[in-house]
């Protein structure tokens, strides 16, 4: 049973023919993974551990917002290193380019999601999809009280994906008890004049974005609002400045899968993201934003089955970045 569907309900770009190929590519990726039970879930949070295996979803929102769906694709789940990206552009609308770059690199680090290595001549995070890197963004993005930042940070991500959004306290809790890596990296950033002495703050500011609850429709219609230079496709609200969009991106595209970037720009070519829930998104930038949910990871902490629907996907559709099959391109369209 695919649990499918498509709600095709809103204004339609993309044509009945396109949308039920589109719809029929979704299904098929969807029966040909469901069975593949490879990898394990993230257990390093004690929370994270619950997540149900067997559970898979995909989904992919228009700019237009016309949304196809597969499996799983309400499950709810904490979004983790998928903040990031969202953390960033915030940092620099508030910041500017310039003074966000003085804390954080933008260079591909090679390294795992959680290493604490650090650029040697300056002392910065390599970037921010990293642990370090986004530990010095959520030192830029905190707020006095605190509460007020993780808030502002809730309330743009619920424009972006077009419903409220909220913290699970579980899973803030559980990484609150057992973040002591990130503890460590902080304290690194912090003696090398990176953050502020906020330490407390800047990490619960952290831990809160990472243990926000979204679904696999969230993400897609998060990555959407990208693609859509920063307007959120059904309700039309200007979320995230675009001036600051082809940035993120840029860094999503090097850095976005860790040490598996460099397959990914190559193999699937989408800006993208992972986290250690199980989820990834991409972004067709103009175009379309893709998610994948499967909690269970791979040595790098990249979703098993979220990699192999999204090359995919990809492959199906012509959505690599350098491809000129895409299928949501106006060449491909003029054909139609
Ligand atoms: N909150 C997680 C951590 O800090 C995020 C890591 C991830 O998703 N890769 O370890």
């Amino acid at each position: 049973m695919t649990n499918s569907q498509h709600s095709g309900s809103v204004s339609s770009d993309v044509s009945p023919w396109l949308g039920a190929q589109i719809q029929k590519v979704i299904d098929g990726i969807y029966r040909k993974y469901k069975d593949v039970d490879d990898g394990a879930v993230a257990t390093y949070i004690p929370e994270l551990g619950k997540a149900d295996p067997k559970k898979f979803g995909i989904c992919l929102a228009t700019v237009e917002g016309e949304v196809f769906t597969a499996g799983d694709w309400d499950t709810e789940f904490t979004i983790q290193s998928m903040c990031k990206p969202f953390a960033f552009q915030l940092a620099m609308q508030r910041h500017g380019t310039e003074e966000t770059l003085r804390h954080v690199g933008v260079e591909p680090s090679g390294e795992a999601f959680n290493s604490i290595e650090f650029d040697q001549k300056t002392g910065r995070p390599f970037n921010p999809m990293v642990n370090a890197g986004a530990i010095a963004v959520s030192s830029l993005i905190k707020q006095k009280p605190v509460q007020a930042g993780i808030e502002e940070f809730v309330d743009k991500m619920s424009d972006a994906a077009g419903r409220r959004l909220r913290i699970d306290h579980a899973v803030l809790a559980s990484e609150t008890a057992t973040g002591n890596r990130n503890r460590a990296i902080a304290y690194m950033l912090l003696n090398s004049g990176i953050i502020d002495d906020e330490v407390h703050e800047t990490l619960h500011q952290y831990f809160a974005q990472c243990s926000m609850l979204v679904n696999c429709k969230d993400l897609a219609m998060m990555a959407a609002t990208m693609a859509n230079i920063g307007n959120q496709p059904l309700t039309g609200k200007p979320v995230f400045d675009f001036q600051y969009l082809k940035y993120v991106m840029a860094v999503m595209f090097s850095c976005g899968l860790y040490d598996y970037a460099g397959n990914w720009a190559f193999e699937v070519g989408l800006p993208a993201k992972s986290g250690v829930s199980g989820g990834i998104f991409g972004v067709v930038n103009r175009q379309f934003g893709i998610a994948v949910y499967s909690p269970k990871l791979d040595a790098q902490g990249n979703s098993v089955r979220g990699i192999l629907a999204s090359k995919e996907l990809a492959n199906h559709l012509g959505l690599h970045a350098f491809d000129f099959s895409n299928v949501g391109s106006t060449f491909v369209q003029a054909l139609l």
